[in-house]
């Protein structure tokens, strides 16, 4: 077998290993706060836009192996 493709193989077992076991990955644009702040009026949030107040999203490799937010 070709030593690339067995590589290749084992990363993709591996990664939707990962994704079986831990299917979310933290959203960015407010790091599981859930919140959005506003940057006009000091105090001032809301639910966070990127991820609708999850605070998390779906991985892709989650995605294709059929798990739901
Ligand atoms: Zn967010």
């Amino acid at each position: 077998m070709d030593p690339i493709l067995l590589l290749a193989l084992v990363g993709a077992i591996v990664y939707f290993g990962s994704c079986m076991v831990h299917p979310f990955k933290i959203c960015k644009a407010c790091q599981r706060s859930r919140e959005s702040h506003s940057t006009m009026f000091k105090g001032a949030f809301g639910m966070c836009r990127v991820c609708n107040g999850r605070g998390h999203h779906l991985r892709f490799g989650a995605r294709l192996l059929g798990r739901k937010l």
